[in-house]
C-alpha cells in the first residue's frame, strides 16, 4: 500500500511510502534569478504557507517524473520550455530515514503564468531568493532554502 502515512525516523508523520519530490523551477534568464512558489490552500496540510509544487512518489517513479507529476496537478501543464530530461540544476535530498523528500532545481529560461488547476494551489508567486526569506515558507523549505538557493 503505497497511500498511507508513514511514520520516518525523527517520529513524524509523512504521506507517501516511497518518498517525495518537490521541484523548484528558476528562471534564470534574469541576473537575480526568480523561483516559482506556491501557496499552499488553508484547508491543506500547512496550509497558508508557501511552498514547491511536489507530492508523494509512485511506485517505479524517479524523483523528477514525480515532481513533474504533481506539479502539473497543482498548476496545470507545464510549457515545453522546462526541461524534463535534462538533470536537474541541483538536486538536495531531505532524509529522514524510513522517509525522505527530494527537492530538484530545474532552470527554465523565463517565467510563465500557471493556471493553479488544483483547489491545494491559492496562489503562485515568482520571486528572488533572496525576498522568499521574508515569506511565510514551509518550515522544510526555509531550511532547505540556503542549499537550494544560496540566500541565507
Ligand atoms: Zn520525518
Amino acid at each position: 500500500m503505497i497511500e498511507r502515512f508513514v511514520l520516518c525516523s525523527r517520529g513524524c508523520q509523512h504521506w507517501g511510502a516511497l518518498g517525495a519530490a518537490g521541484v523548484l523551477l528558476r528562471a534564470a534568464a534574469d541576473p537575480d534569478p526568480r523561483y516559482l512558489l506556491v501557496l499552499r490552500h488553508p484547508r491543506s496540510h500547512q496550509g497558508g504557507t508557501w511552498a514547491l509544487p511536489g507530492g508523494a512518489l509512485l511506485p517505479g517513479e524517479s524523483a523528477l517524473a514525480g515532481a513533474l507529476r504533481e506539479a502539473e496537478e497543482e498548476l496545470g501543464p507545464l510549457p515545453a520550455h522546462i526541461p524534463r530530461a535534462h538533470p536537474p540544476a541541483r538536486a538536495y535530498v531531505d532524509d529522514h530515514g524510513q522517509w525522505s523528500y527530494t527537492t530538484l532545481v530545474l532552470d527554465i529560461g523565463t517565467m510563465f503564468e500557471p493556471s493553479a488547476a488544483n483547489w491545494e494551489t491559492a496562489d503562485w508567486t515568482w520571486v528572488s531568493a533572496r525576498h522568499a526569506l521574508t515569506m511565510p515558507l514551509l518550515p522544510a523549505l526555509r531550511a532547505a532554502w540556503p542549499a537550494l538557493t544560496d540566500a541565507v
